[in-house]
C-alpha cells in the first residue's frame, strides 16, 4: 500500500505508524461526564468500508495525517495533514 503525504509524496506504507480511529483529534472537554470519557477512551467502532483515521509518518517527515480509506479494497480516498483538519 502506497500513502501520498502532503509533505514528501508518495511512500511505501511501512514508512507510517497507524494510530487508530480519528475520532481521538475530537477530544471531550475536561469537564465532560464520565460517560463522555468512557466513549472516547474505549469505545471504537469497527467498520468495514470507508475510516478516518490517524497516521503518522513516522519514518519522514513526522507529520500527523487524518487517512479516509476503505478497510475492504484498501483504497485511500483522502490524505490531509491533521493539523489541517477541523475538530
Ligand atoms: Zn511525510
Amino acid at each position: 500500500m502506497r500513502i501520498i503525504c502532503p509533505n514528501c509524496g508518495a511512500r511505501d506504507r511501512r514508512e507510517f505508524y497507524y494510530q487508530g480511529d480519528a475520532l481521538t483529534l475530537r477530544r471531550p472537554a475536561p469537564d465532560a461526564g464520565p460517560e463522555a470519557w468512557d466513549d472516547y477512551l474505549h469505545i471504537r467502532d469497527n467498520p468495514a468500508g470507508l475510516t478516518r483515521d490517524l497516521w503518522c509518518h513516522e519514518a519522514g517527515c513526522g507529520a500527523w495525517l487524518v487517512i479516509e480509506r476503505n478497510t475492504q479494497t484498501h483504497a485511500i480516498d483522502s490524505v490531509t495533514l491533521a493539523e489541517k483538519v477541523k475538530r
